[in-house]
C-alpha cells in the first residue's frame, strides 16, 4: 500500500499557530493576522524584518520578500503543509507525516491509514539554499582556536541574518557526493540548544566533512566526535579526519566508512562518555576495518588541544594520514 491516503484536507487545518509555535517563531498578532520576520531558511534577505504574514481565519502563509519567494521557486506561501516542507526541505507528503506525528498523530487525523515507521535509511535531501554572508573571522571561532582560514575553507561562520540560524556559528554539512543537505547552528552565548539543526536532519546518515576527507588520498581516516575537533585536526594538517557528530555510530555511517577507507584511527573524547563510546565503536567497526583507538588525557578533547599536540598523537598512530600509506 503506498501513501495515497493522506487526509490532506484534515491536516491543512491545524493552526498556523500551533505549527509555528513548535517551531519557536514568534510573530506579533493583530487582527486576524500575524506578522513578523520570516523562519524560513530560504529567506536570506536581511533587510526584511516585517514581510512574513498569517492569515488567521484562512489558515495561510505568505512571505513577501522577492529574494525568498524567488528562493521558494517563485512560491509566494500557503497552507501548514507548504511551511512545513519548507522547514523540513521534504515533500508535501511527508510533510503531512510530520504535522500528524506532531499533532495528535493518527487519532486525530484517521486518514493516514499507511504511516511507515520513520525509516533512518531514507537520504537527507539537498538543500536549495545557502547561508550567504558569513562571517569568517568571529570571536568566537577565534576563542574556539579556529583561524579564518581554517574557517573560510570549512565554510564555517557567524550568521546574522534572519532564520533559525540567526545569531549562530553554521557549519554546512555536505554528503559524500559534496551536497550541501544541512546547516548546524552552533550557538555562541550559552543559548540552548547549543546545536540546532534543520528538524527532519538525520545525523546517522552522514559524516561530517567525508565530502573531503575521500579526497585526501589516504586509506585511513581519522574519526572524531565534533565540528570543531575536525576543525581542529584538519588545521593541524590532517585532511582524513571525519566526525561522527556525537558519539554514535551508526549503520550508514560505518558503510560509508568502509565504501572509502580500510583503517580508522578513533579519536573521541577523552572523558568517560568518550572511552566508553570509543569501546562500542570499535567492537563495531572493528568487524569492516582495522581500526586503531587514540587515547587523550582524561578529560580533553581534540578541540582543545594546539595543532603541535594533535600531531604527536596522530602522527604514532597515523602514518598514512601524511601520505605514507599504500
Ligand atoms: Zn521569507
Amino acid at each position: 500500500m503506498n501513501g495515497e491516503q493522506v487526509d490532506f484536507q484534515r491536516i491543512k487545518e491545524i493552526p498556523m499557530r500551533r505549527v509555528l509555535a513548535r517551531y519557536g517563531v514568534k510573530l506579533r498578532s493583530s487582527g486576524g493576522e500575524m506578522r513578523g520576520q520570516c523562519p524560513l531558511p530560504a529567506h536570506t534577505s536581511r533587510e526584511s524584518r516585517n514581510s512574513f504574514s498569517v492569515n488567521l481565519a484562512r489558515n495561510i502563509w505568505c512571505c513577501q520578500s522577492m529574494s525568498c519567494t524567488d528562493a521558494r521557486a517563485g512560491q509566494l506561501g500557503g497552507t501548514v503543509l507548504d511551511f512545513v516542507a519548507e522547514m523540513e526541505h521534504c515533500s508535501i507528503r511527508e510533510a503531512a507525516l510530520h504535522l500528524a506525528d506532531w499533532f495528535g498523530g493518527l487519532d486525530s487525523v484517521p486518514h493516514i491509514v499507511d504511516q511507515k515507521p520513520r525509516s533512518y535509511s531514507e537520504p537527507n535531501l539537498p538543500l536549495k539554499f545557502q547561508l550567504t554572508n558569513l562571517d569568517y573571522a568571529h570571536s568566537y571561532l577565534d576563542k574556539r582556536g579556529i583561524t579564518p582560514a581554517t574557517a573560510r575553507s570549512l565554510g564555517i561562520g557567524y550568521y546574522s541574518g534572519p532564520g533559525i540560524m540567526q545569531g549562530r556559528v553554521v557549519i554546512p554539512i555536505r554528503n559524500s557526493a559534496h551536497e550541501l543537505v544541512a546547516y548546524a547552528g552552533r550557538s555562541i552565548d550559552g543559548q540552548e540548544p547549543k546545536y540546532r539543526f534543520p528538524a527532519g536532519f538525520h545525523k546517522g546518515q552522514e559524516l561530517f566533512h567525508l565530502n573531503r576527507a575521500r579526497q585526501a588520498g589516504t586509506n585511513t581516516v581519522i574519526i572524531v566526535e565534533g565540528f570543531f575537533d575536525t576543525a581542529k585536526v584538519w588545521q593541524a594538517g590532517n585532511r582524513n579526519v571525519v566526525a561522527l557528530m556525537g558519539s554514535s555510530l551508526s549503520e550508514t555511517q560505518t558503510r560509508l566508512l568502509e565504501k572509502h577507507f580500510r583503517s580508522a584511527a578513533l579519536l573521541l573524547d577523552g572523558d568517560l562518555a568518550g572511552q566508553k563510546a570509543t569501546a562500542v565503536i570499535t567492537g563495531r567497526l572493528s568487524q569492516a576495518m582495522d581500526v586503531t583507538t587514540i587515547r587523550l588525557p582524561e578529560g580533553k578533547q581534540p578541540d582543545q588541544l594546539a595543532s603541535r599536540e594533535i600531531n604527536e598523537i596522530v602522527s604514532v598512530h597515523v602514518r598514512e594520514a601524511h601520505g605514507y600509506g599504500r
